[in-house]
């Protein structure tokens, strides 16, 4: 029988006492198992994952390892589960948990800070200090699904009702997947200053933060929105989008393309979301004196810059981890009020059984993909494309 001392069920919503499971093996290595459903604690629930999409950090994580911190190192063959981007419906409540009801659907945001260290008493629970310190004797509390602790690639996980977001009935699963992506796009426009009505803000890379990055900067207000990158049929997603005008880097200098666009003025922020080796120099060349530039991606390599330059013209670097202050329920507010549709980046929907395939397709952009989802239920264990 599935329970825990305090926790609360409803018999609408029968829970298992195990669930299927992917698990991270050697690197590049997924298998399914079984494991058991977890149990909410304090301030927890359990969520039944109902669709969990597909990011770049997971990608990451299944071939090496970091940012995932499992018991203080790498996160293989310890009977891991990754997936980070995923909502569902709660259907058991830790002891003492009113905040939530049996059935309500959630989006959920990936970090849980500690709630104790300096950062996350300021709201920068994605830069807790206590990051992965959540198990045995170093136990503070901390999680970060997918990262230090499971996550969603399975049918049912525990989170903490910090990282909660109610989504209205309207929107579909898929599109609630896209609440993360689009908060950490409002997260990094939060740490440039927030108020960008009327500002100009180029955003380079058309990847999904980048995509969505363009909506949120125009939902704001921003004016002009500039995006920039190699794929025409990405770019046209983007003005579609928000993006008032594109820039294809192959064809021309970014940096004189993006003045000229602007008036002969360099912008104002730069959202940088190409992780492109040249990229933070074109992004302090973009900007103008005293501009902003936020880092949302990160390369592999080291990478030089242009320090005199940023001095000089009092250029501003601001790098983000995730989704923080809460950024997430803004971007939530935003997809209600359907101030953008973030579902032109959803393009691709498999079975939770078929997530090696769900990853081919994410990682090697198979027919196009940008955001892929995996679903439990209801999807045919073959792939269906979105319409
Ligand atoms: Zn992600
Ligand atoms: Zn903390």
């Amino acid at each position: 029988m599935y329970g825990g001392p305090g926790v609360k069920t409803n018999k609408d919503f029968p829970i298992p006492d195990t669930m299927k499971a992917w698990v991270l093996g050697n690197p590049g290595e997924l298998k399914l198992t079984q494991k058991p459903v977890p149990v909410p604690k304090r301030a927890e629930v359990l969520v039944r994952i109902d669709a969990v999409a597909i990011c770049a950090t997971d990608l990451e994580i299944i071939d090496h390892g970091s940012p995932a911190l499992i018991q203080g190192g790498k996160p293989f063959n310890k009977n891991f589960t990754p997936g980070h981007e995923y909502m569902g419906t709660v259907v058991a409540l830790g002891p003492g948990v009113d905040e939530y009801k049996i059935g309500h659907r959630v989006t959920v945001e990936i970090h849980a800070g500690c709630g104790q260290c300096k950062r996350c008493r300021e709201g920068m629970y994605t830069s807790c200090h206590n990051y992965g310190l959540n198990y045995g004797e170093v136990d503070k509390g901390h999680r970060a699904n997918g990262f230090t602790t499971d996550g969603g690639f399975c049918e049912y996980q525990v989170n903490n009702i910090n990282t909660l977001v109610a989504v209205p009935d309207a929107m579909s699963d898929e599109e609630a997947t896209l609440v993360v992506t689009a908060g950490t796009a409002m997260y990094g426009l939060t740490e440039l200053g927030g108020l960008v009505a009327g500002e100009s803000v180029v955003v380079t890379g058309p990847g999904p933060i980048g995509l969505l990055g363009v909506a949120v900067a125009k939902a704001l207000g921003a004016q002009p929105v500039i995006l920039t990158g190699t794929r025409d049929n990405r770019l046209q997603i983007g003005r579609e989008l928000g993006a008032d005008h594109v820039i294809n880097v192959r064809n021309e200098n970014v940096v004189e393309a993006v003045k000229r666009l602007n008036g002969g003025k360099g912008v104002d922020y730069v959202v940088e979301c190409s992780g492109a080796p040249n990229a933070v120099n074109e992004a302090v060349y973009m900007v103008n004196r005293g501009g902003k530039v936020c880092l949302a991606a990160f390369p592999h390599a080291e990478t030089p810059v242009d320090v005199a330059h940023i001095v000089r013209n009092n250029i501003y670097l601001y790098g983000i981890r995730g989704e923080g202050k809460s950024a997430t329920h803004r971007a939530e507010a935003f997809m209600s009020q359907k101030r953008f549709d973030a579902t032109k980046i959803h393009t691709h929907t498999f079975a939770l059984d078929d997530l090696p395939t769900a990853i081919r397709y994410a990682k090697d952009r198979v027919d196009d993909a940008i955001k892929v989802v995996v679903k439990a239920r209801g999807v045919a264990a073959h792939r269906v494309a979105a319409e």
